[in-house]
This record gives structure tokens, C-alpha cells and sequence, in this order.
């Protein structure tokens, strides 16, 4: 079962949104679970402090190295046994790599996952380098706090987890899986507001279907993602 640890100043804010549809049902039927841990529970002196002021002055507070490293040695200990190959320590970021299917493919077949949100301006830079922990950023964009990029994360992968979504045929088609932005999709009503489906789609002839979905994922690439576009006629060509 796929595990995630989650170190935050909020354990209310979890499972949030994830205790609901998909994600909520695997979690009640035991397909992944979850161990969300109060940073503050390592503060130690009377008011629980678990930040301070920058260190060469300047606005907002640091989450302080030696608060951080005990909740992380905590957490590292109740882990399942395990290397840290198969358990990922991470600390979102705006500095990070920026998050992608293929790392969400990566973390999902791992056993679990320790997430690190920060607050405030963020950890101390000993920690991160102490135990190498990996960066990851939600995009180029500034969050109050970690706990919002940490579901983001979760979701996208709990629903790569076997058995969380029925039909595991969705899982192939979809955007950035092959390489390529997905089709457009229709249902019924057949005409709405004067606008019909394409014909092709009405057809009932399979490959034709197969190939104008192929053409429109690809143009819509061309169009919209000339980053993607660029690797897929790569790899494409290599064939
Ligand atoms: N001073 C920092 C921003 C701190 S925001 C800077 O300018 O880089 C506070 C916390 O929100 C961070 O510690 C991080 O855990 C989280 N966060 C903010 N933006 C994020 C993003 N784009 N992706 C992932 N986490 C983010």
C-alpha cells in the first residue's frame, strides 16, 4: 500500500479534498493511507516556536533547522522498513523541479513518500542540505504553504495507484502519458446550441476514429506546447 508522510503546521488541512471521491474511496479501501505529523509537537522550548528571524535580517521568519530536523528524523524512524531509493524525502518548493507526469509515474511506484511543507519564507537551507532532500515546485508561482502543492502531489498519484480508477484505459490515453496534449471529448446530446460532433466520431469505424484522435492530440501539441511538441517529433523520428 502506498504510504505518504506529511510534516505540516496544519494536520487538519489532511486528507482535505483527498478524503472525498477516488482518492476517499482507495483511502477507505485501504489502497494507500496516510500519516500526517504536527511539526510543532519538536518545538521545544515553552511557547512551541518553530521559526525565527532570518538569519542577515530582512522580512518574514525561517522554520528553524533544529525543529525541522528532529519532525524529519521522527518521521524517517516510523517508516515502514525501507531504503530511502523507495521512500522519497520532499520538500515542496518554488525552487524545485517542477512537478511532471513522469515524476508522478516515479513517486507512484515507490512504497511511500515523506513530504515536507514549508511556512513562512520557507526551511532552513542546513536541512535541506543535511538530508538531501529533493525540491520539488508546484510551478512558477508563490503559495502560502507546501500543505496545497502536497495534495496536488498526492492526487496525481493516488490515481496511478492499480484499482483507484476503474477503467485503467484512462490512465493510457490522457495528456503527457504518450507524449502529447489529449483530444477533444464529446457526449451526448448529439447537437447542443447548434453545435454538432464531428462526424467522424459518430462513425463507429475505429481506426478512423483512432487516427483523427491521434491528429487533433497532435496539432493541439503543435499549437499549444511547442516544449512537448519538440520531444514527441524527436522521439518520433528515432523510431
Ligand atoms: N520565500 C520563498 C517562498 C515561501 S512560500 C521563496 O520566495 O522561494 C512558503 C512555503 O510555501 C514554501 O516553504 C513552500 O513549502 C510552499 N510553496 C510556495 N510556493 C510553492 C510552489 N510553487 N511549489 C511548491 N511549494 C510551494
Amino acid at each position: 500500500m502506498w504510504q505518504a508522510q506529511i510534516l505540516t503546521l496544519f494536520p487538519e488541512m489532511f486528507p482535505g479534498p483527498l478524503g472525498l471521491s477516488l482518492a476517499g474511496k482507495a483511502l477507505q479501501q485501504g489502497l494507500w493511507s496516510m500519516d500526517v505529523m504536527q511539526i510543532r509537537d519538536h518545538a521545544t522550548d515553552k511557547h512551541r516556536s518553530v521559526d525565527d528571524t532570518p538569519s542577515g535580517g530582512g522580512p518574514g521568519m525561517v522554520m528553524r533547522a533544529d525543529v525541522m530536523g528532529r519532525a524529519i528524523d521522527a518521521a524517517v524512524t516510523m517508516r515502514p522498513d525501507s531504503s530511502d531509493d523507495d521512500w522519497p524525502l520532499v520538500y515542496l518548493s518554488p525552487r524545485g523541479k517542477k512537478l511532471d507526469q513522469k515524476m508522478v509515474h516515479d513517486f507512484a511506484a515507490k512504497k511511500g513518500i515523506t513530504l515536507v511543507c514549508g511556512r513562512f519564507e520557507g526551511i532552513d537551507e542546513r536541512v535541506l542540505q543535511k538530508y538531501n532532500i529533493m525540491e520539488v515546485s508546484l510551478g512558477d508561482f508563490v503559495l502560502s504553504g507546501g500543505e496545497i502543492g502536497a495534495l496536488m502531489l498526492m492526487d496525481a498519484v493516488i490515481r496511478l495507484i492499480p484499482g483507484v480508477i476503474g477503467e485503467p484505459e484512462t490512465l493510457k490515453e490522457e495528456s503527457f502519458t504518450s507524449g502529447l496534449l489529449e483530444y477533444p471529448h464529446y457526449t451526448r446530446p448529439a447537437v447542443w446550441q447548434g453545435l454538432e460532433i464531428p462526424d467522424v466520431l459518430m462513425s463507429g469505424h475505429h481506426e478512423n476514429i483512432r487516427k483523427w484522435r491521434l491528429d487533433c492530440s497532435e496539432k493541439l501539441t503543435k499549437k499549444r506546447r511547442p516544449d512537448l511538441w519538440k520531444e514527441y517529433s524527436r522521439n518520433k523520428c528515432d523510431d
